[in-house]
């Protein structure tokens, strides 16, 4: 544990790109404070398997590694998906990503959010470069030229030269910061659940666009599917009032029975789906990463995996101007990740919202163009490769 008066960085919140970023910097000899509200639930591999799962891209799964978390996640429970493919229900072609055009043994890895946390907390309880605080709620923070300040409810304060706020979506400490965001609420929800099939899923990540909604089926470790069926607001409470066995037949009807039959489902849960993108990414000895900085359609299963690049451009940044005795959370070193950052998370956002929007439609004019797009994306080479490769965070 740190006894210097002014840590070098402070991160608000350990979630999965918090405590990854704390794990980055510490490793690379920043002196961290990690603060957090709650202590993540401990994983048990003999507990059922988490409803919240992410898919994570070989970008995430190298960054992982590097921070040598990756043995214990793959070890206790990942799912690896080698193929990818992606059709219309109203238009013909479909798209077949396969990690061996790419060379790579898989395109990514299905895990439990709740697992990566809980590896991720579990490092940073053991790195002596890291001081954690929880519980711990933030209610003001002030700057000075040389330090930012966070005051807790407690009255306690902790000064950092540069504080990092990764506490999610409903971000507090951005908006203390005074930080806006740009809002668009879906009016969709993300029905989520493990389900059975009648035939396995080949290790396959499978989505089908239908008018107004998308479905997505993500192999899972013990021969299941978890799906993410994203449906408008109103869709979503009929669909999560069914009982276990007309759910199955619906889920299996909108799936075009692509698996076969849906043999067992377990509970569902519901996520509310909206945009929002924060206006700046930097104030005065201040950055914002993950989803306080920008919260995505889960369509192409990417959020983290956009979160977790903040965390290597911003850790690259830093660490290339400590080493150049710079001050390393000053505006001119701050400035070209926030650039970098803001551009690319910006572009997979309005494009996972343009995506959305093009096969959300019934439109049968849109319907013929998006039936070519994909028969089209998937016969021409060099495009296929540029989709599966950013798919994969390659
Ligand atoms: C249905 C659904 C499916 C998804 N599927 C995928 C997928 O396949 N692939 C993918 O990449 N992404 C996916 N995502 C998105 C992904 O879950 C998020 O992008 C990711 O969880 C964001 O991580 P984070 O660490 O930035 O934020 P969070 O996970 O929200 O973590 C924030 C942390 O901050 C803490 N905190 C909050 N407030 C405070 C405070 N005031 N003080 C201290 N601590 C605080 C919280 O307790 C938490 O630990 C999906 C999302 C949904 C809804």
């Amino acid at each position: 544990m740190s006894r210097r008066p002014i840590h070098d960085v402070a991160i608000v919140g350990a979630g999965m790109v918090g405590a990854a970023l704390a794990l980055d910097l510490a490793q690379r000899g920043f002196d961290v404070a990690l603060i957090e509200s709650r202590a993540p639930a401990p994983w048990r591999g003999e507990d059922e398997i988490d409803l919240r799962v992410v898919a994570l891209a070989s970008s995430s799964v190298d960054l992982f590694a590097r921070l040598d978390v990756w043995t214990a996640i793959s070890a206790a429970r990942a799912s690896a998906y080698r193929r990818m493919r992606v059709w219309d229900a109203l238009a013909p072609g479909e798209l077949d990503f396969d990690a061996a055009d790419e060379g790579a043994a898989a395109l990514g890895y299905i895990v439990e959010s709740r697992l990566i946390q809980s590896v991720l907390w579990q490092a940073a309880q053991r790195n002596p470069e890291i001081t954690l605080r929880c519980p711990a709620r933030v209610v003001a923070t002030e700057v000075d030229s040389d330090r930012r300040t966070l005051v807790f409810d407690d009255d306690s304060r902790l000064a950092a030269r540069l504080v990092v706020a990764a506490d999610g979506a409903e971000s507090a400490l951005r908006e203390l910061v005074g930080i806006k965001t740009h809002d668009r609420d879906y009016a969709q929800r993300a029905i989520v659940a493990h389900v059975a099939t009648e035939r396995p899923h080949e290790g396959t990540a499978w989505q089908r666009f239908l008018p107004g909604a998308t479905i997505a089926f993500l192999p899972l470790a013990d021969g299941r599917s978890s799906i993410v069926w994203s449906v408008p607001d109103a869709q979503a409470s009929r669909l999560l009032a069914l009982d276990d066995a007309a759910f199955r037949a619906e889920l299996g009807a909108a799936f075009d029975f692509r698996l076969g039959a849906i043999t067992a489902t377990t509970q569902r849960a519901a996520f509310p789906l909206r945009l929002r993108l924060a206006e700046r990414y930097i104030a005065p000895r201040f950055a914002t990463v993950g989803d306080a900085a920008h919260v995505v359609h889960p369509l192409a299963g990417q959020g983290v995996n956009l979160g977790l690049r903040d965390v290597s451009e911003l850790v690259t940044a830093l660490t290339a101007a400590r080493d150049a005795k710079r001050d390393f959370a000053a505006e001119y070193t701050l400035r070209p990740f926030e650039r970098r950052r803001h551009s690319d998370n910006a572009l997979s956002a309005y494009a996972f919202d343009a995506i959305q929007r093009t096969f959300g439609s019934d439109l049968v004019a849109l319907a013929t163009l998006r039936g070519f797009g994909l028969a089209a994306v998937d016969r021409i080479g060099p495009l296929k490769r540029i989709f599966a490769r950013h798919a994969a965070g390659i």
